[in-house]
């Protein structure tokens, strides 16, 4: 089910320098629905809050974590990641990944993990709606490079942009969702074949 040569996750290396348009993101508050379903905890977002890459806007449907991260850059683990799911009008998807690194508390994730859903199945409703914005760091730069989704059917021609600079996030929080989930949820690193990663 999950064979390909353009698997995720990645080490993220050898990077090439490609000069690449900015992410235009146009996050609003909207991800309102918190739901465990046993492989991770995801925030599903009402439609109005988009990216455009390539000329086409990718609608943010779900925001999800893995505690220790699935990529790696430049060989480094992060304790966290989380991804933004978009996906096209045709369907297309590209994912915004976004490391955490151990550190000052974050604000996106204290208001997640407020109404966290402690057991595989259970959703819950945020007591305010998370804006996408929350997660991401201030500096937007990114690398990218050409993936799949990282659970069944791991398709593939994902569009994978990870943020360059980390955020941050309290011993505490990283606990907690680690805790929640009782075991890792990264998928191992995959060969990179003959892929180039973009910068
Ligand atoms: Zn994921």
């Amino acid at each position: 089910m999950c064979e390909g040569k353009n698997q995720s996750p990645i080490n993220l290396t050898g990077f090439i320098e490609a000069e690449l348009e900015p992410i235009a993101f146009d996050y609003q508050e909207g991800g309102q629905e918190i739901l465990n379903n046993g492989h991770t905890v995801q925030v599903n977002y009402a439609s109005g809050s988009s990216i455009k890459v390539d000329g086409t806007s990718f609608e943010l449907k779900q925001l999800h974590f893995h505690a220790p991260s699935e990529n790696h850059i430049e060989g480094k683990s992060y304790p966290l990641e989380a991804h933004l799911v978009h996906a096209s009008d045709e369907g297309d998807l590209a994912v915004v990944a976004v490391m955490f690194e151990e550190g000052g508390a974050n604000e996106g994730l204290e208001q997640a993990w407020s109404s966290m859903p402690e057991q595989a199945g259970e959703e819950k409703t945020l007591q305010s709606s998370l804006s996408a914005d929350d997660i991401l760091p201030s500096d937007r730069d990114y690398y990218r490079f050409n993936g799949s989704l990282t659970t069944p059917p791991c398709t593939q021609g994902v569009r994978w942009l990870v943020m360059k600079q980390p955020v941050t996030a309290s011993k505490e929080q990283i606990e907690h969702f680690a805790d929640v989930l009782h075991e890792p949820n990264n998928r191992p690193l995959q060969p990179v074949n003959a892929r180039p990663v973009l910068q």
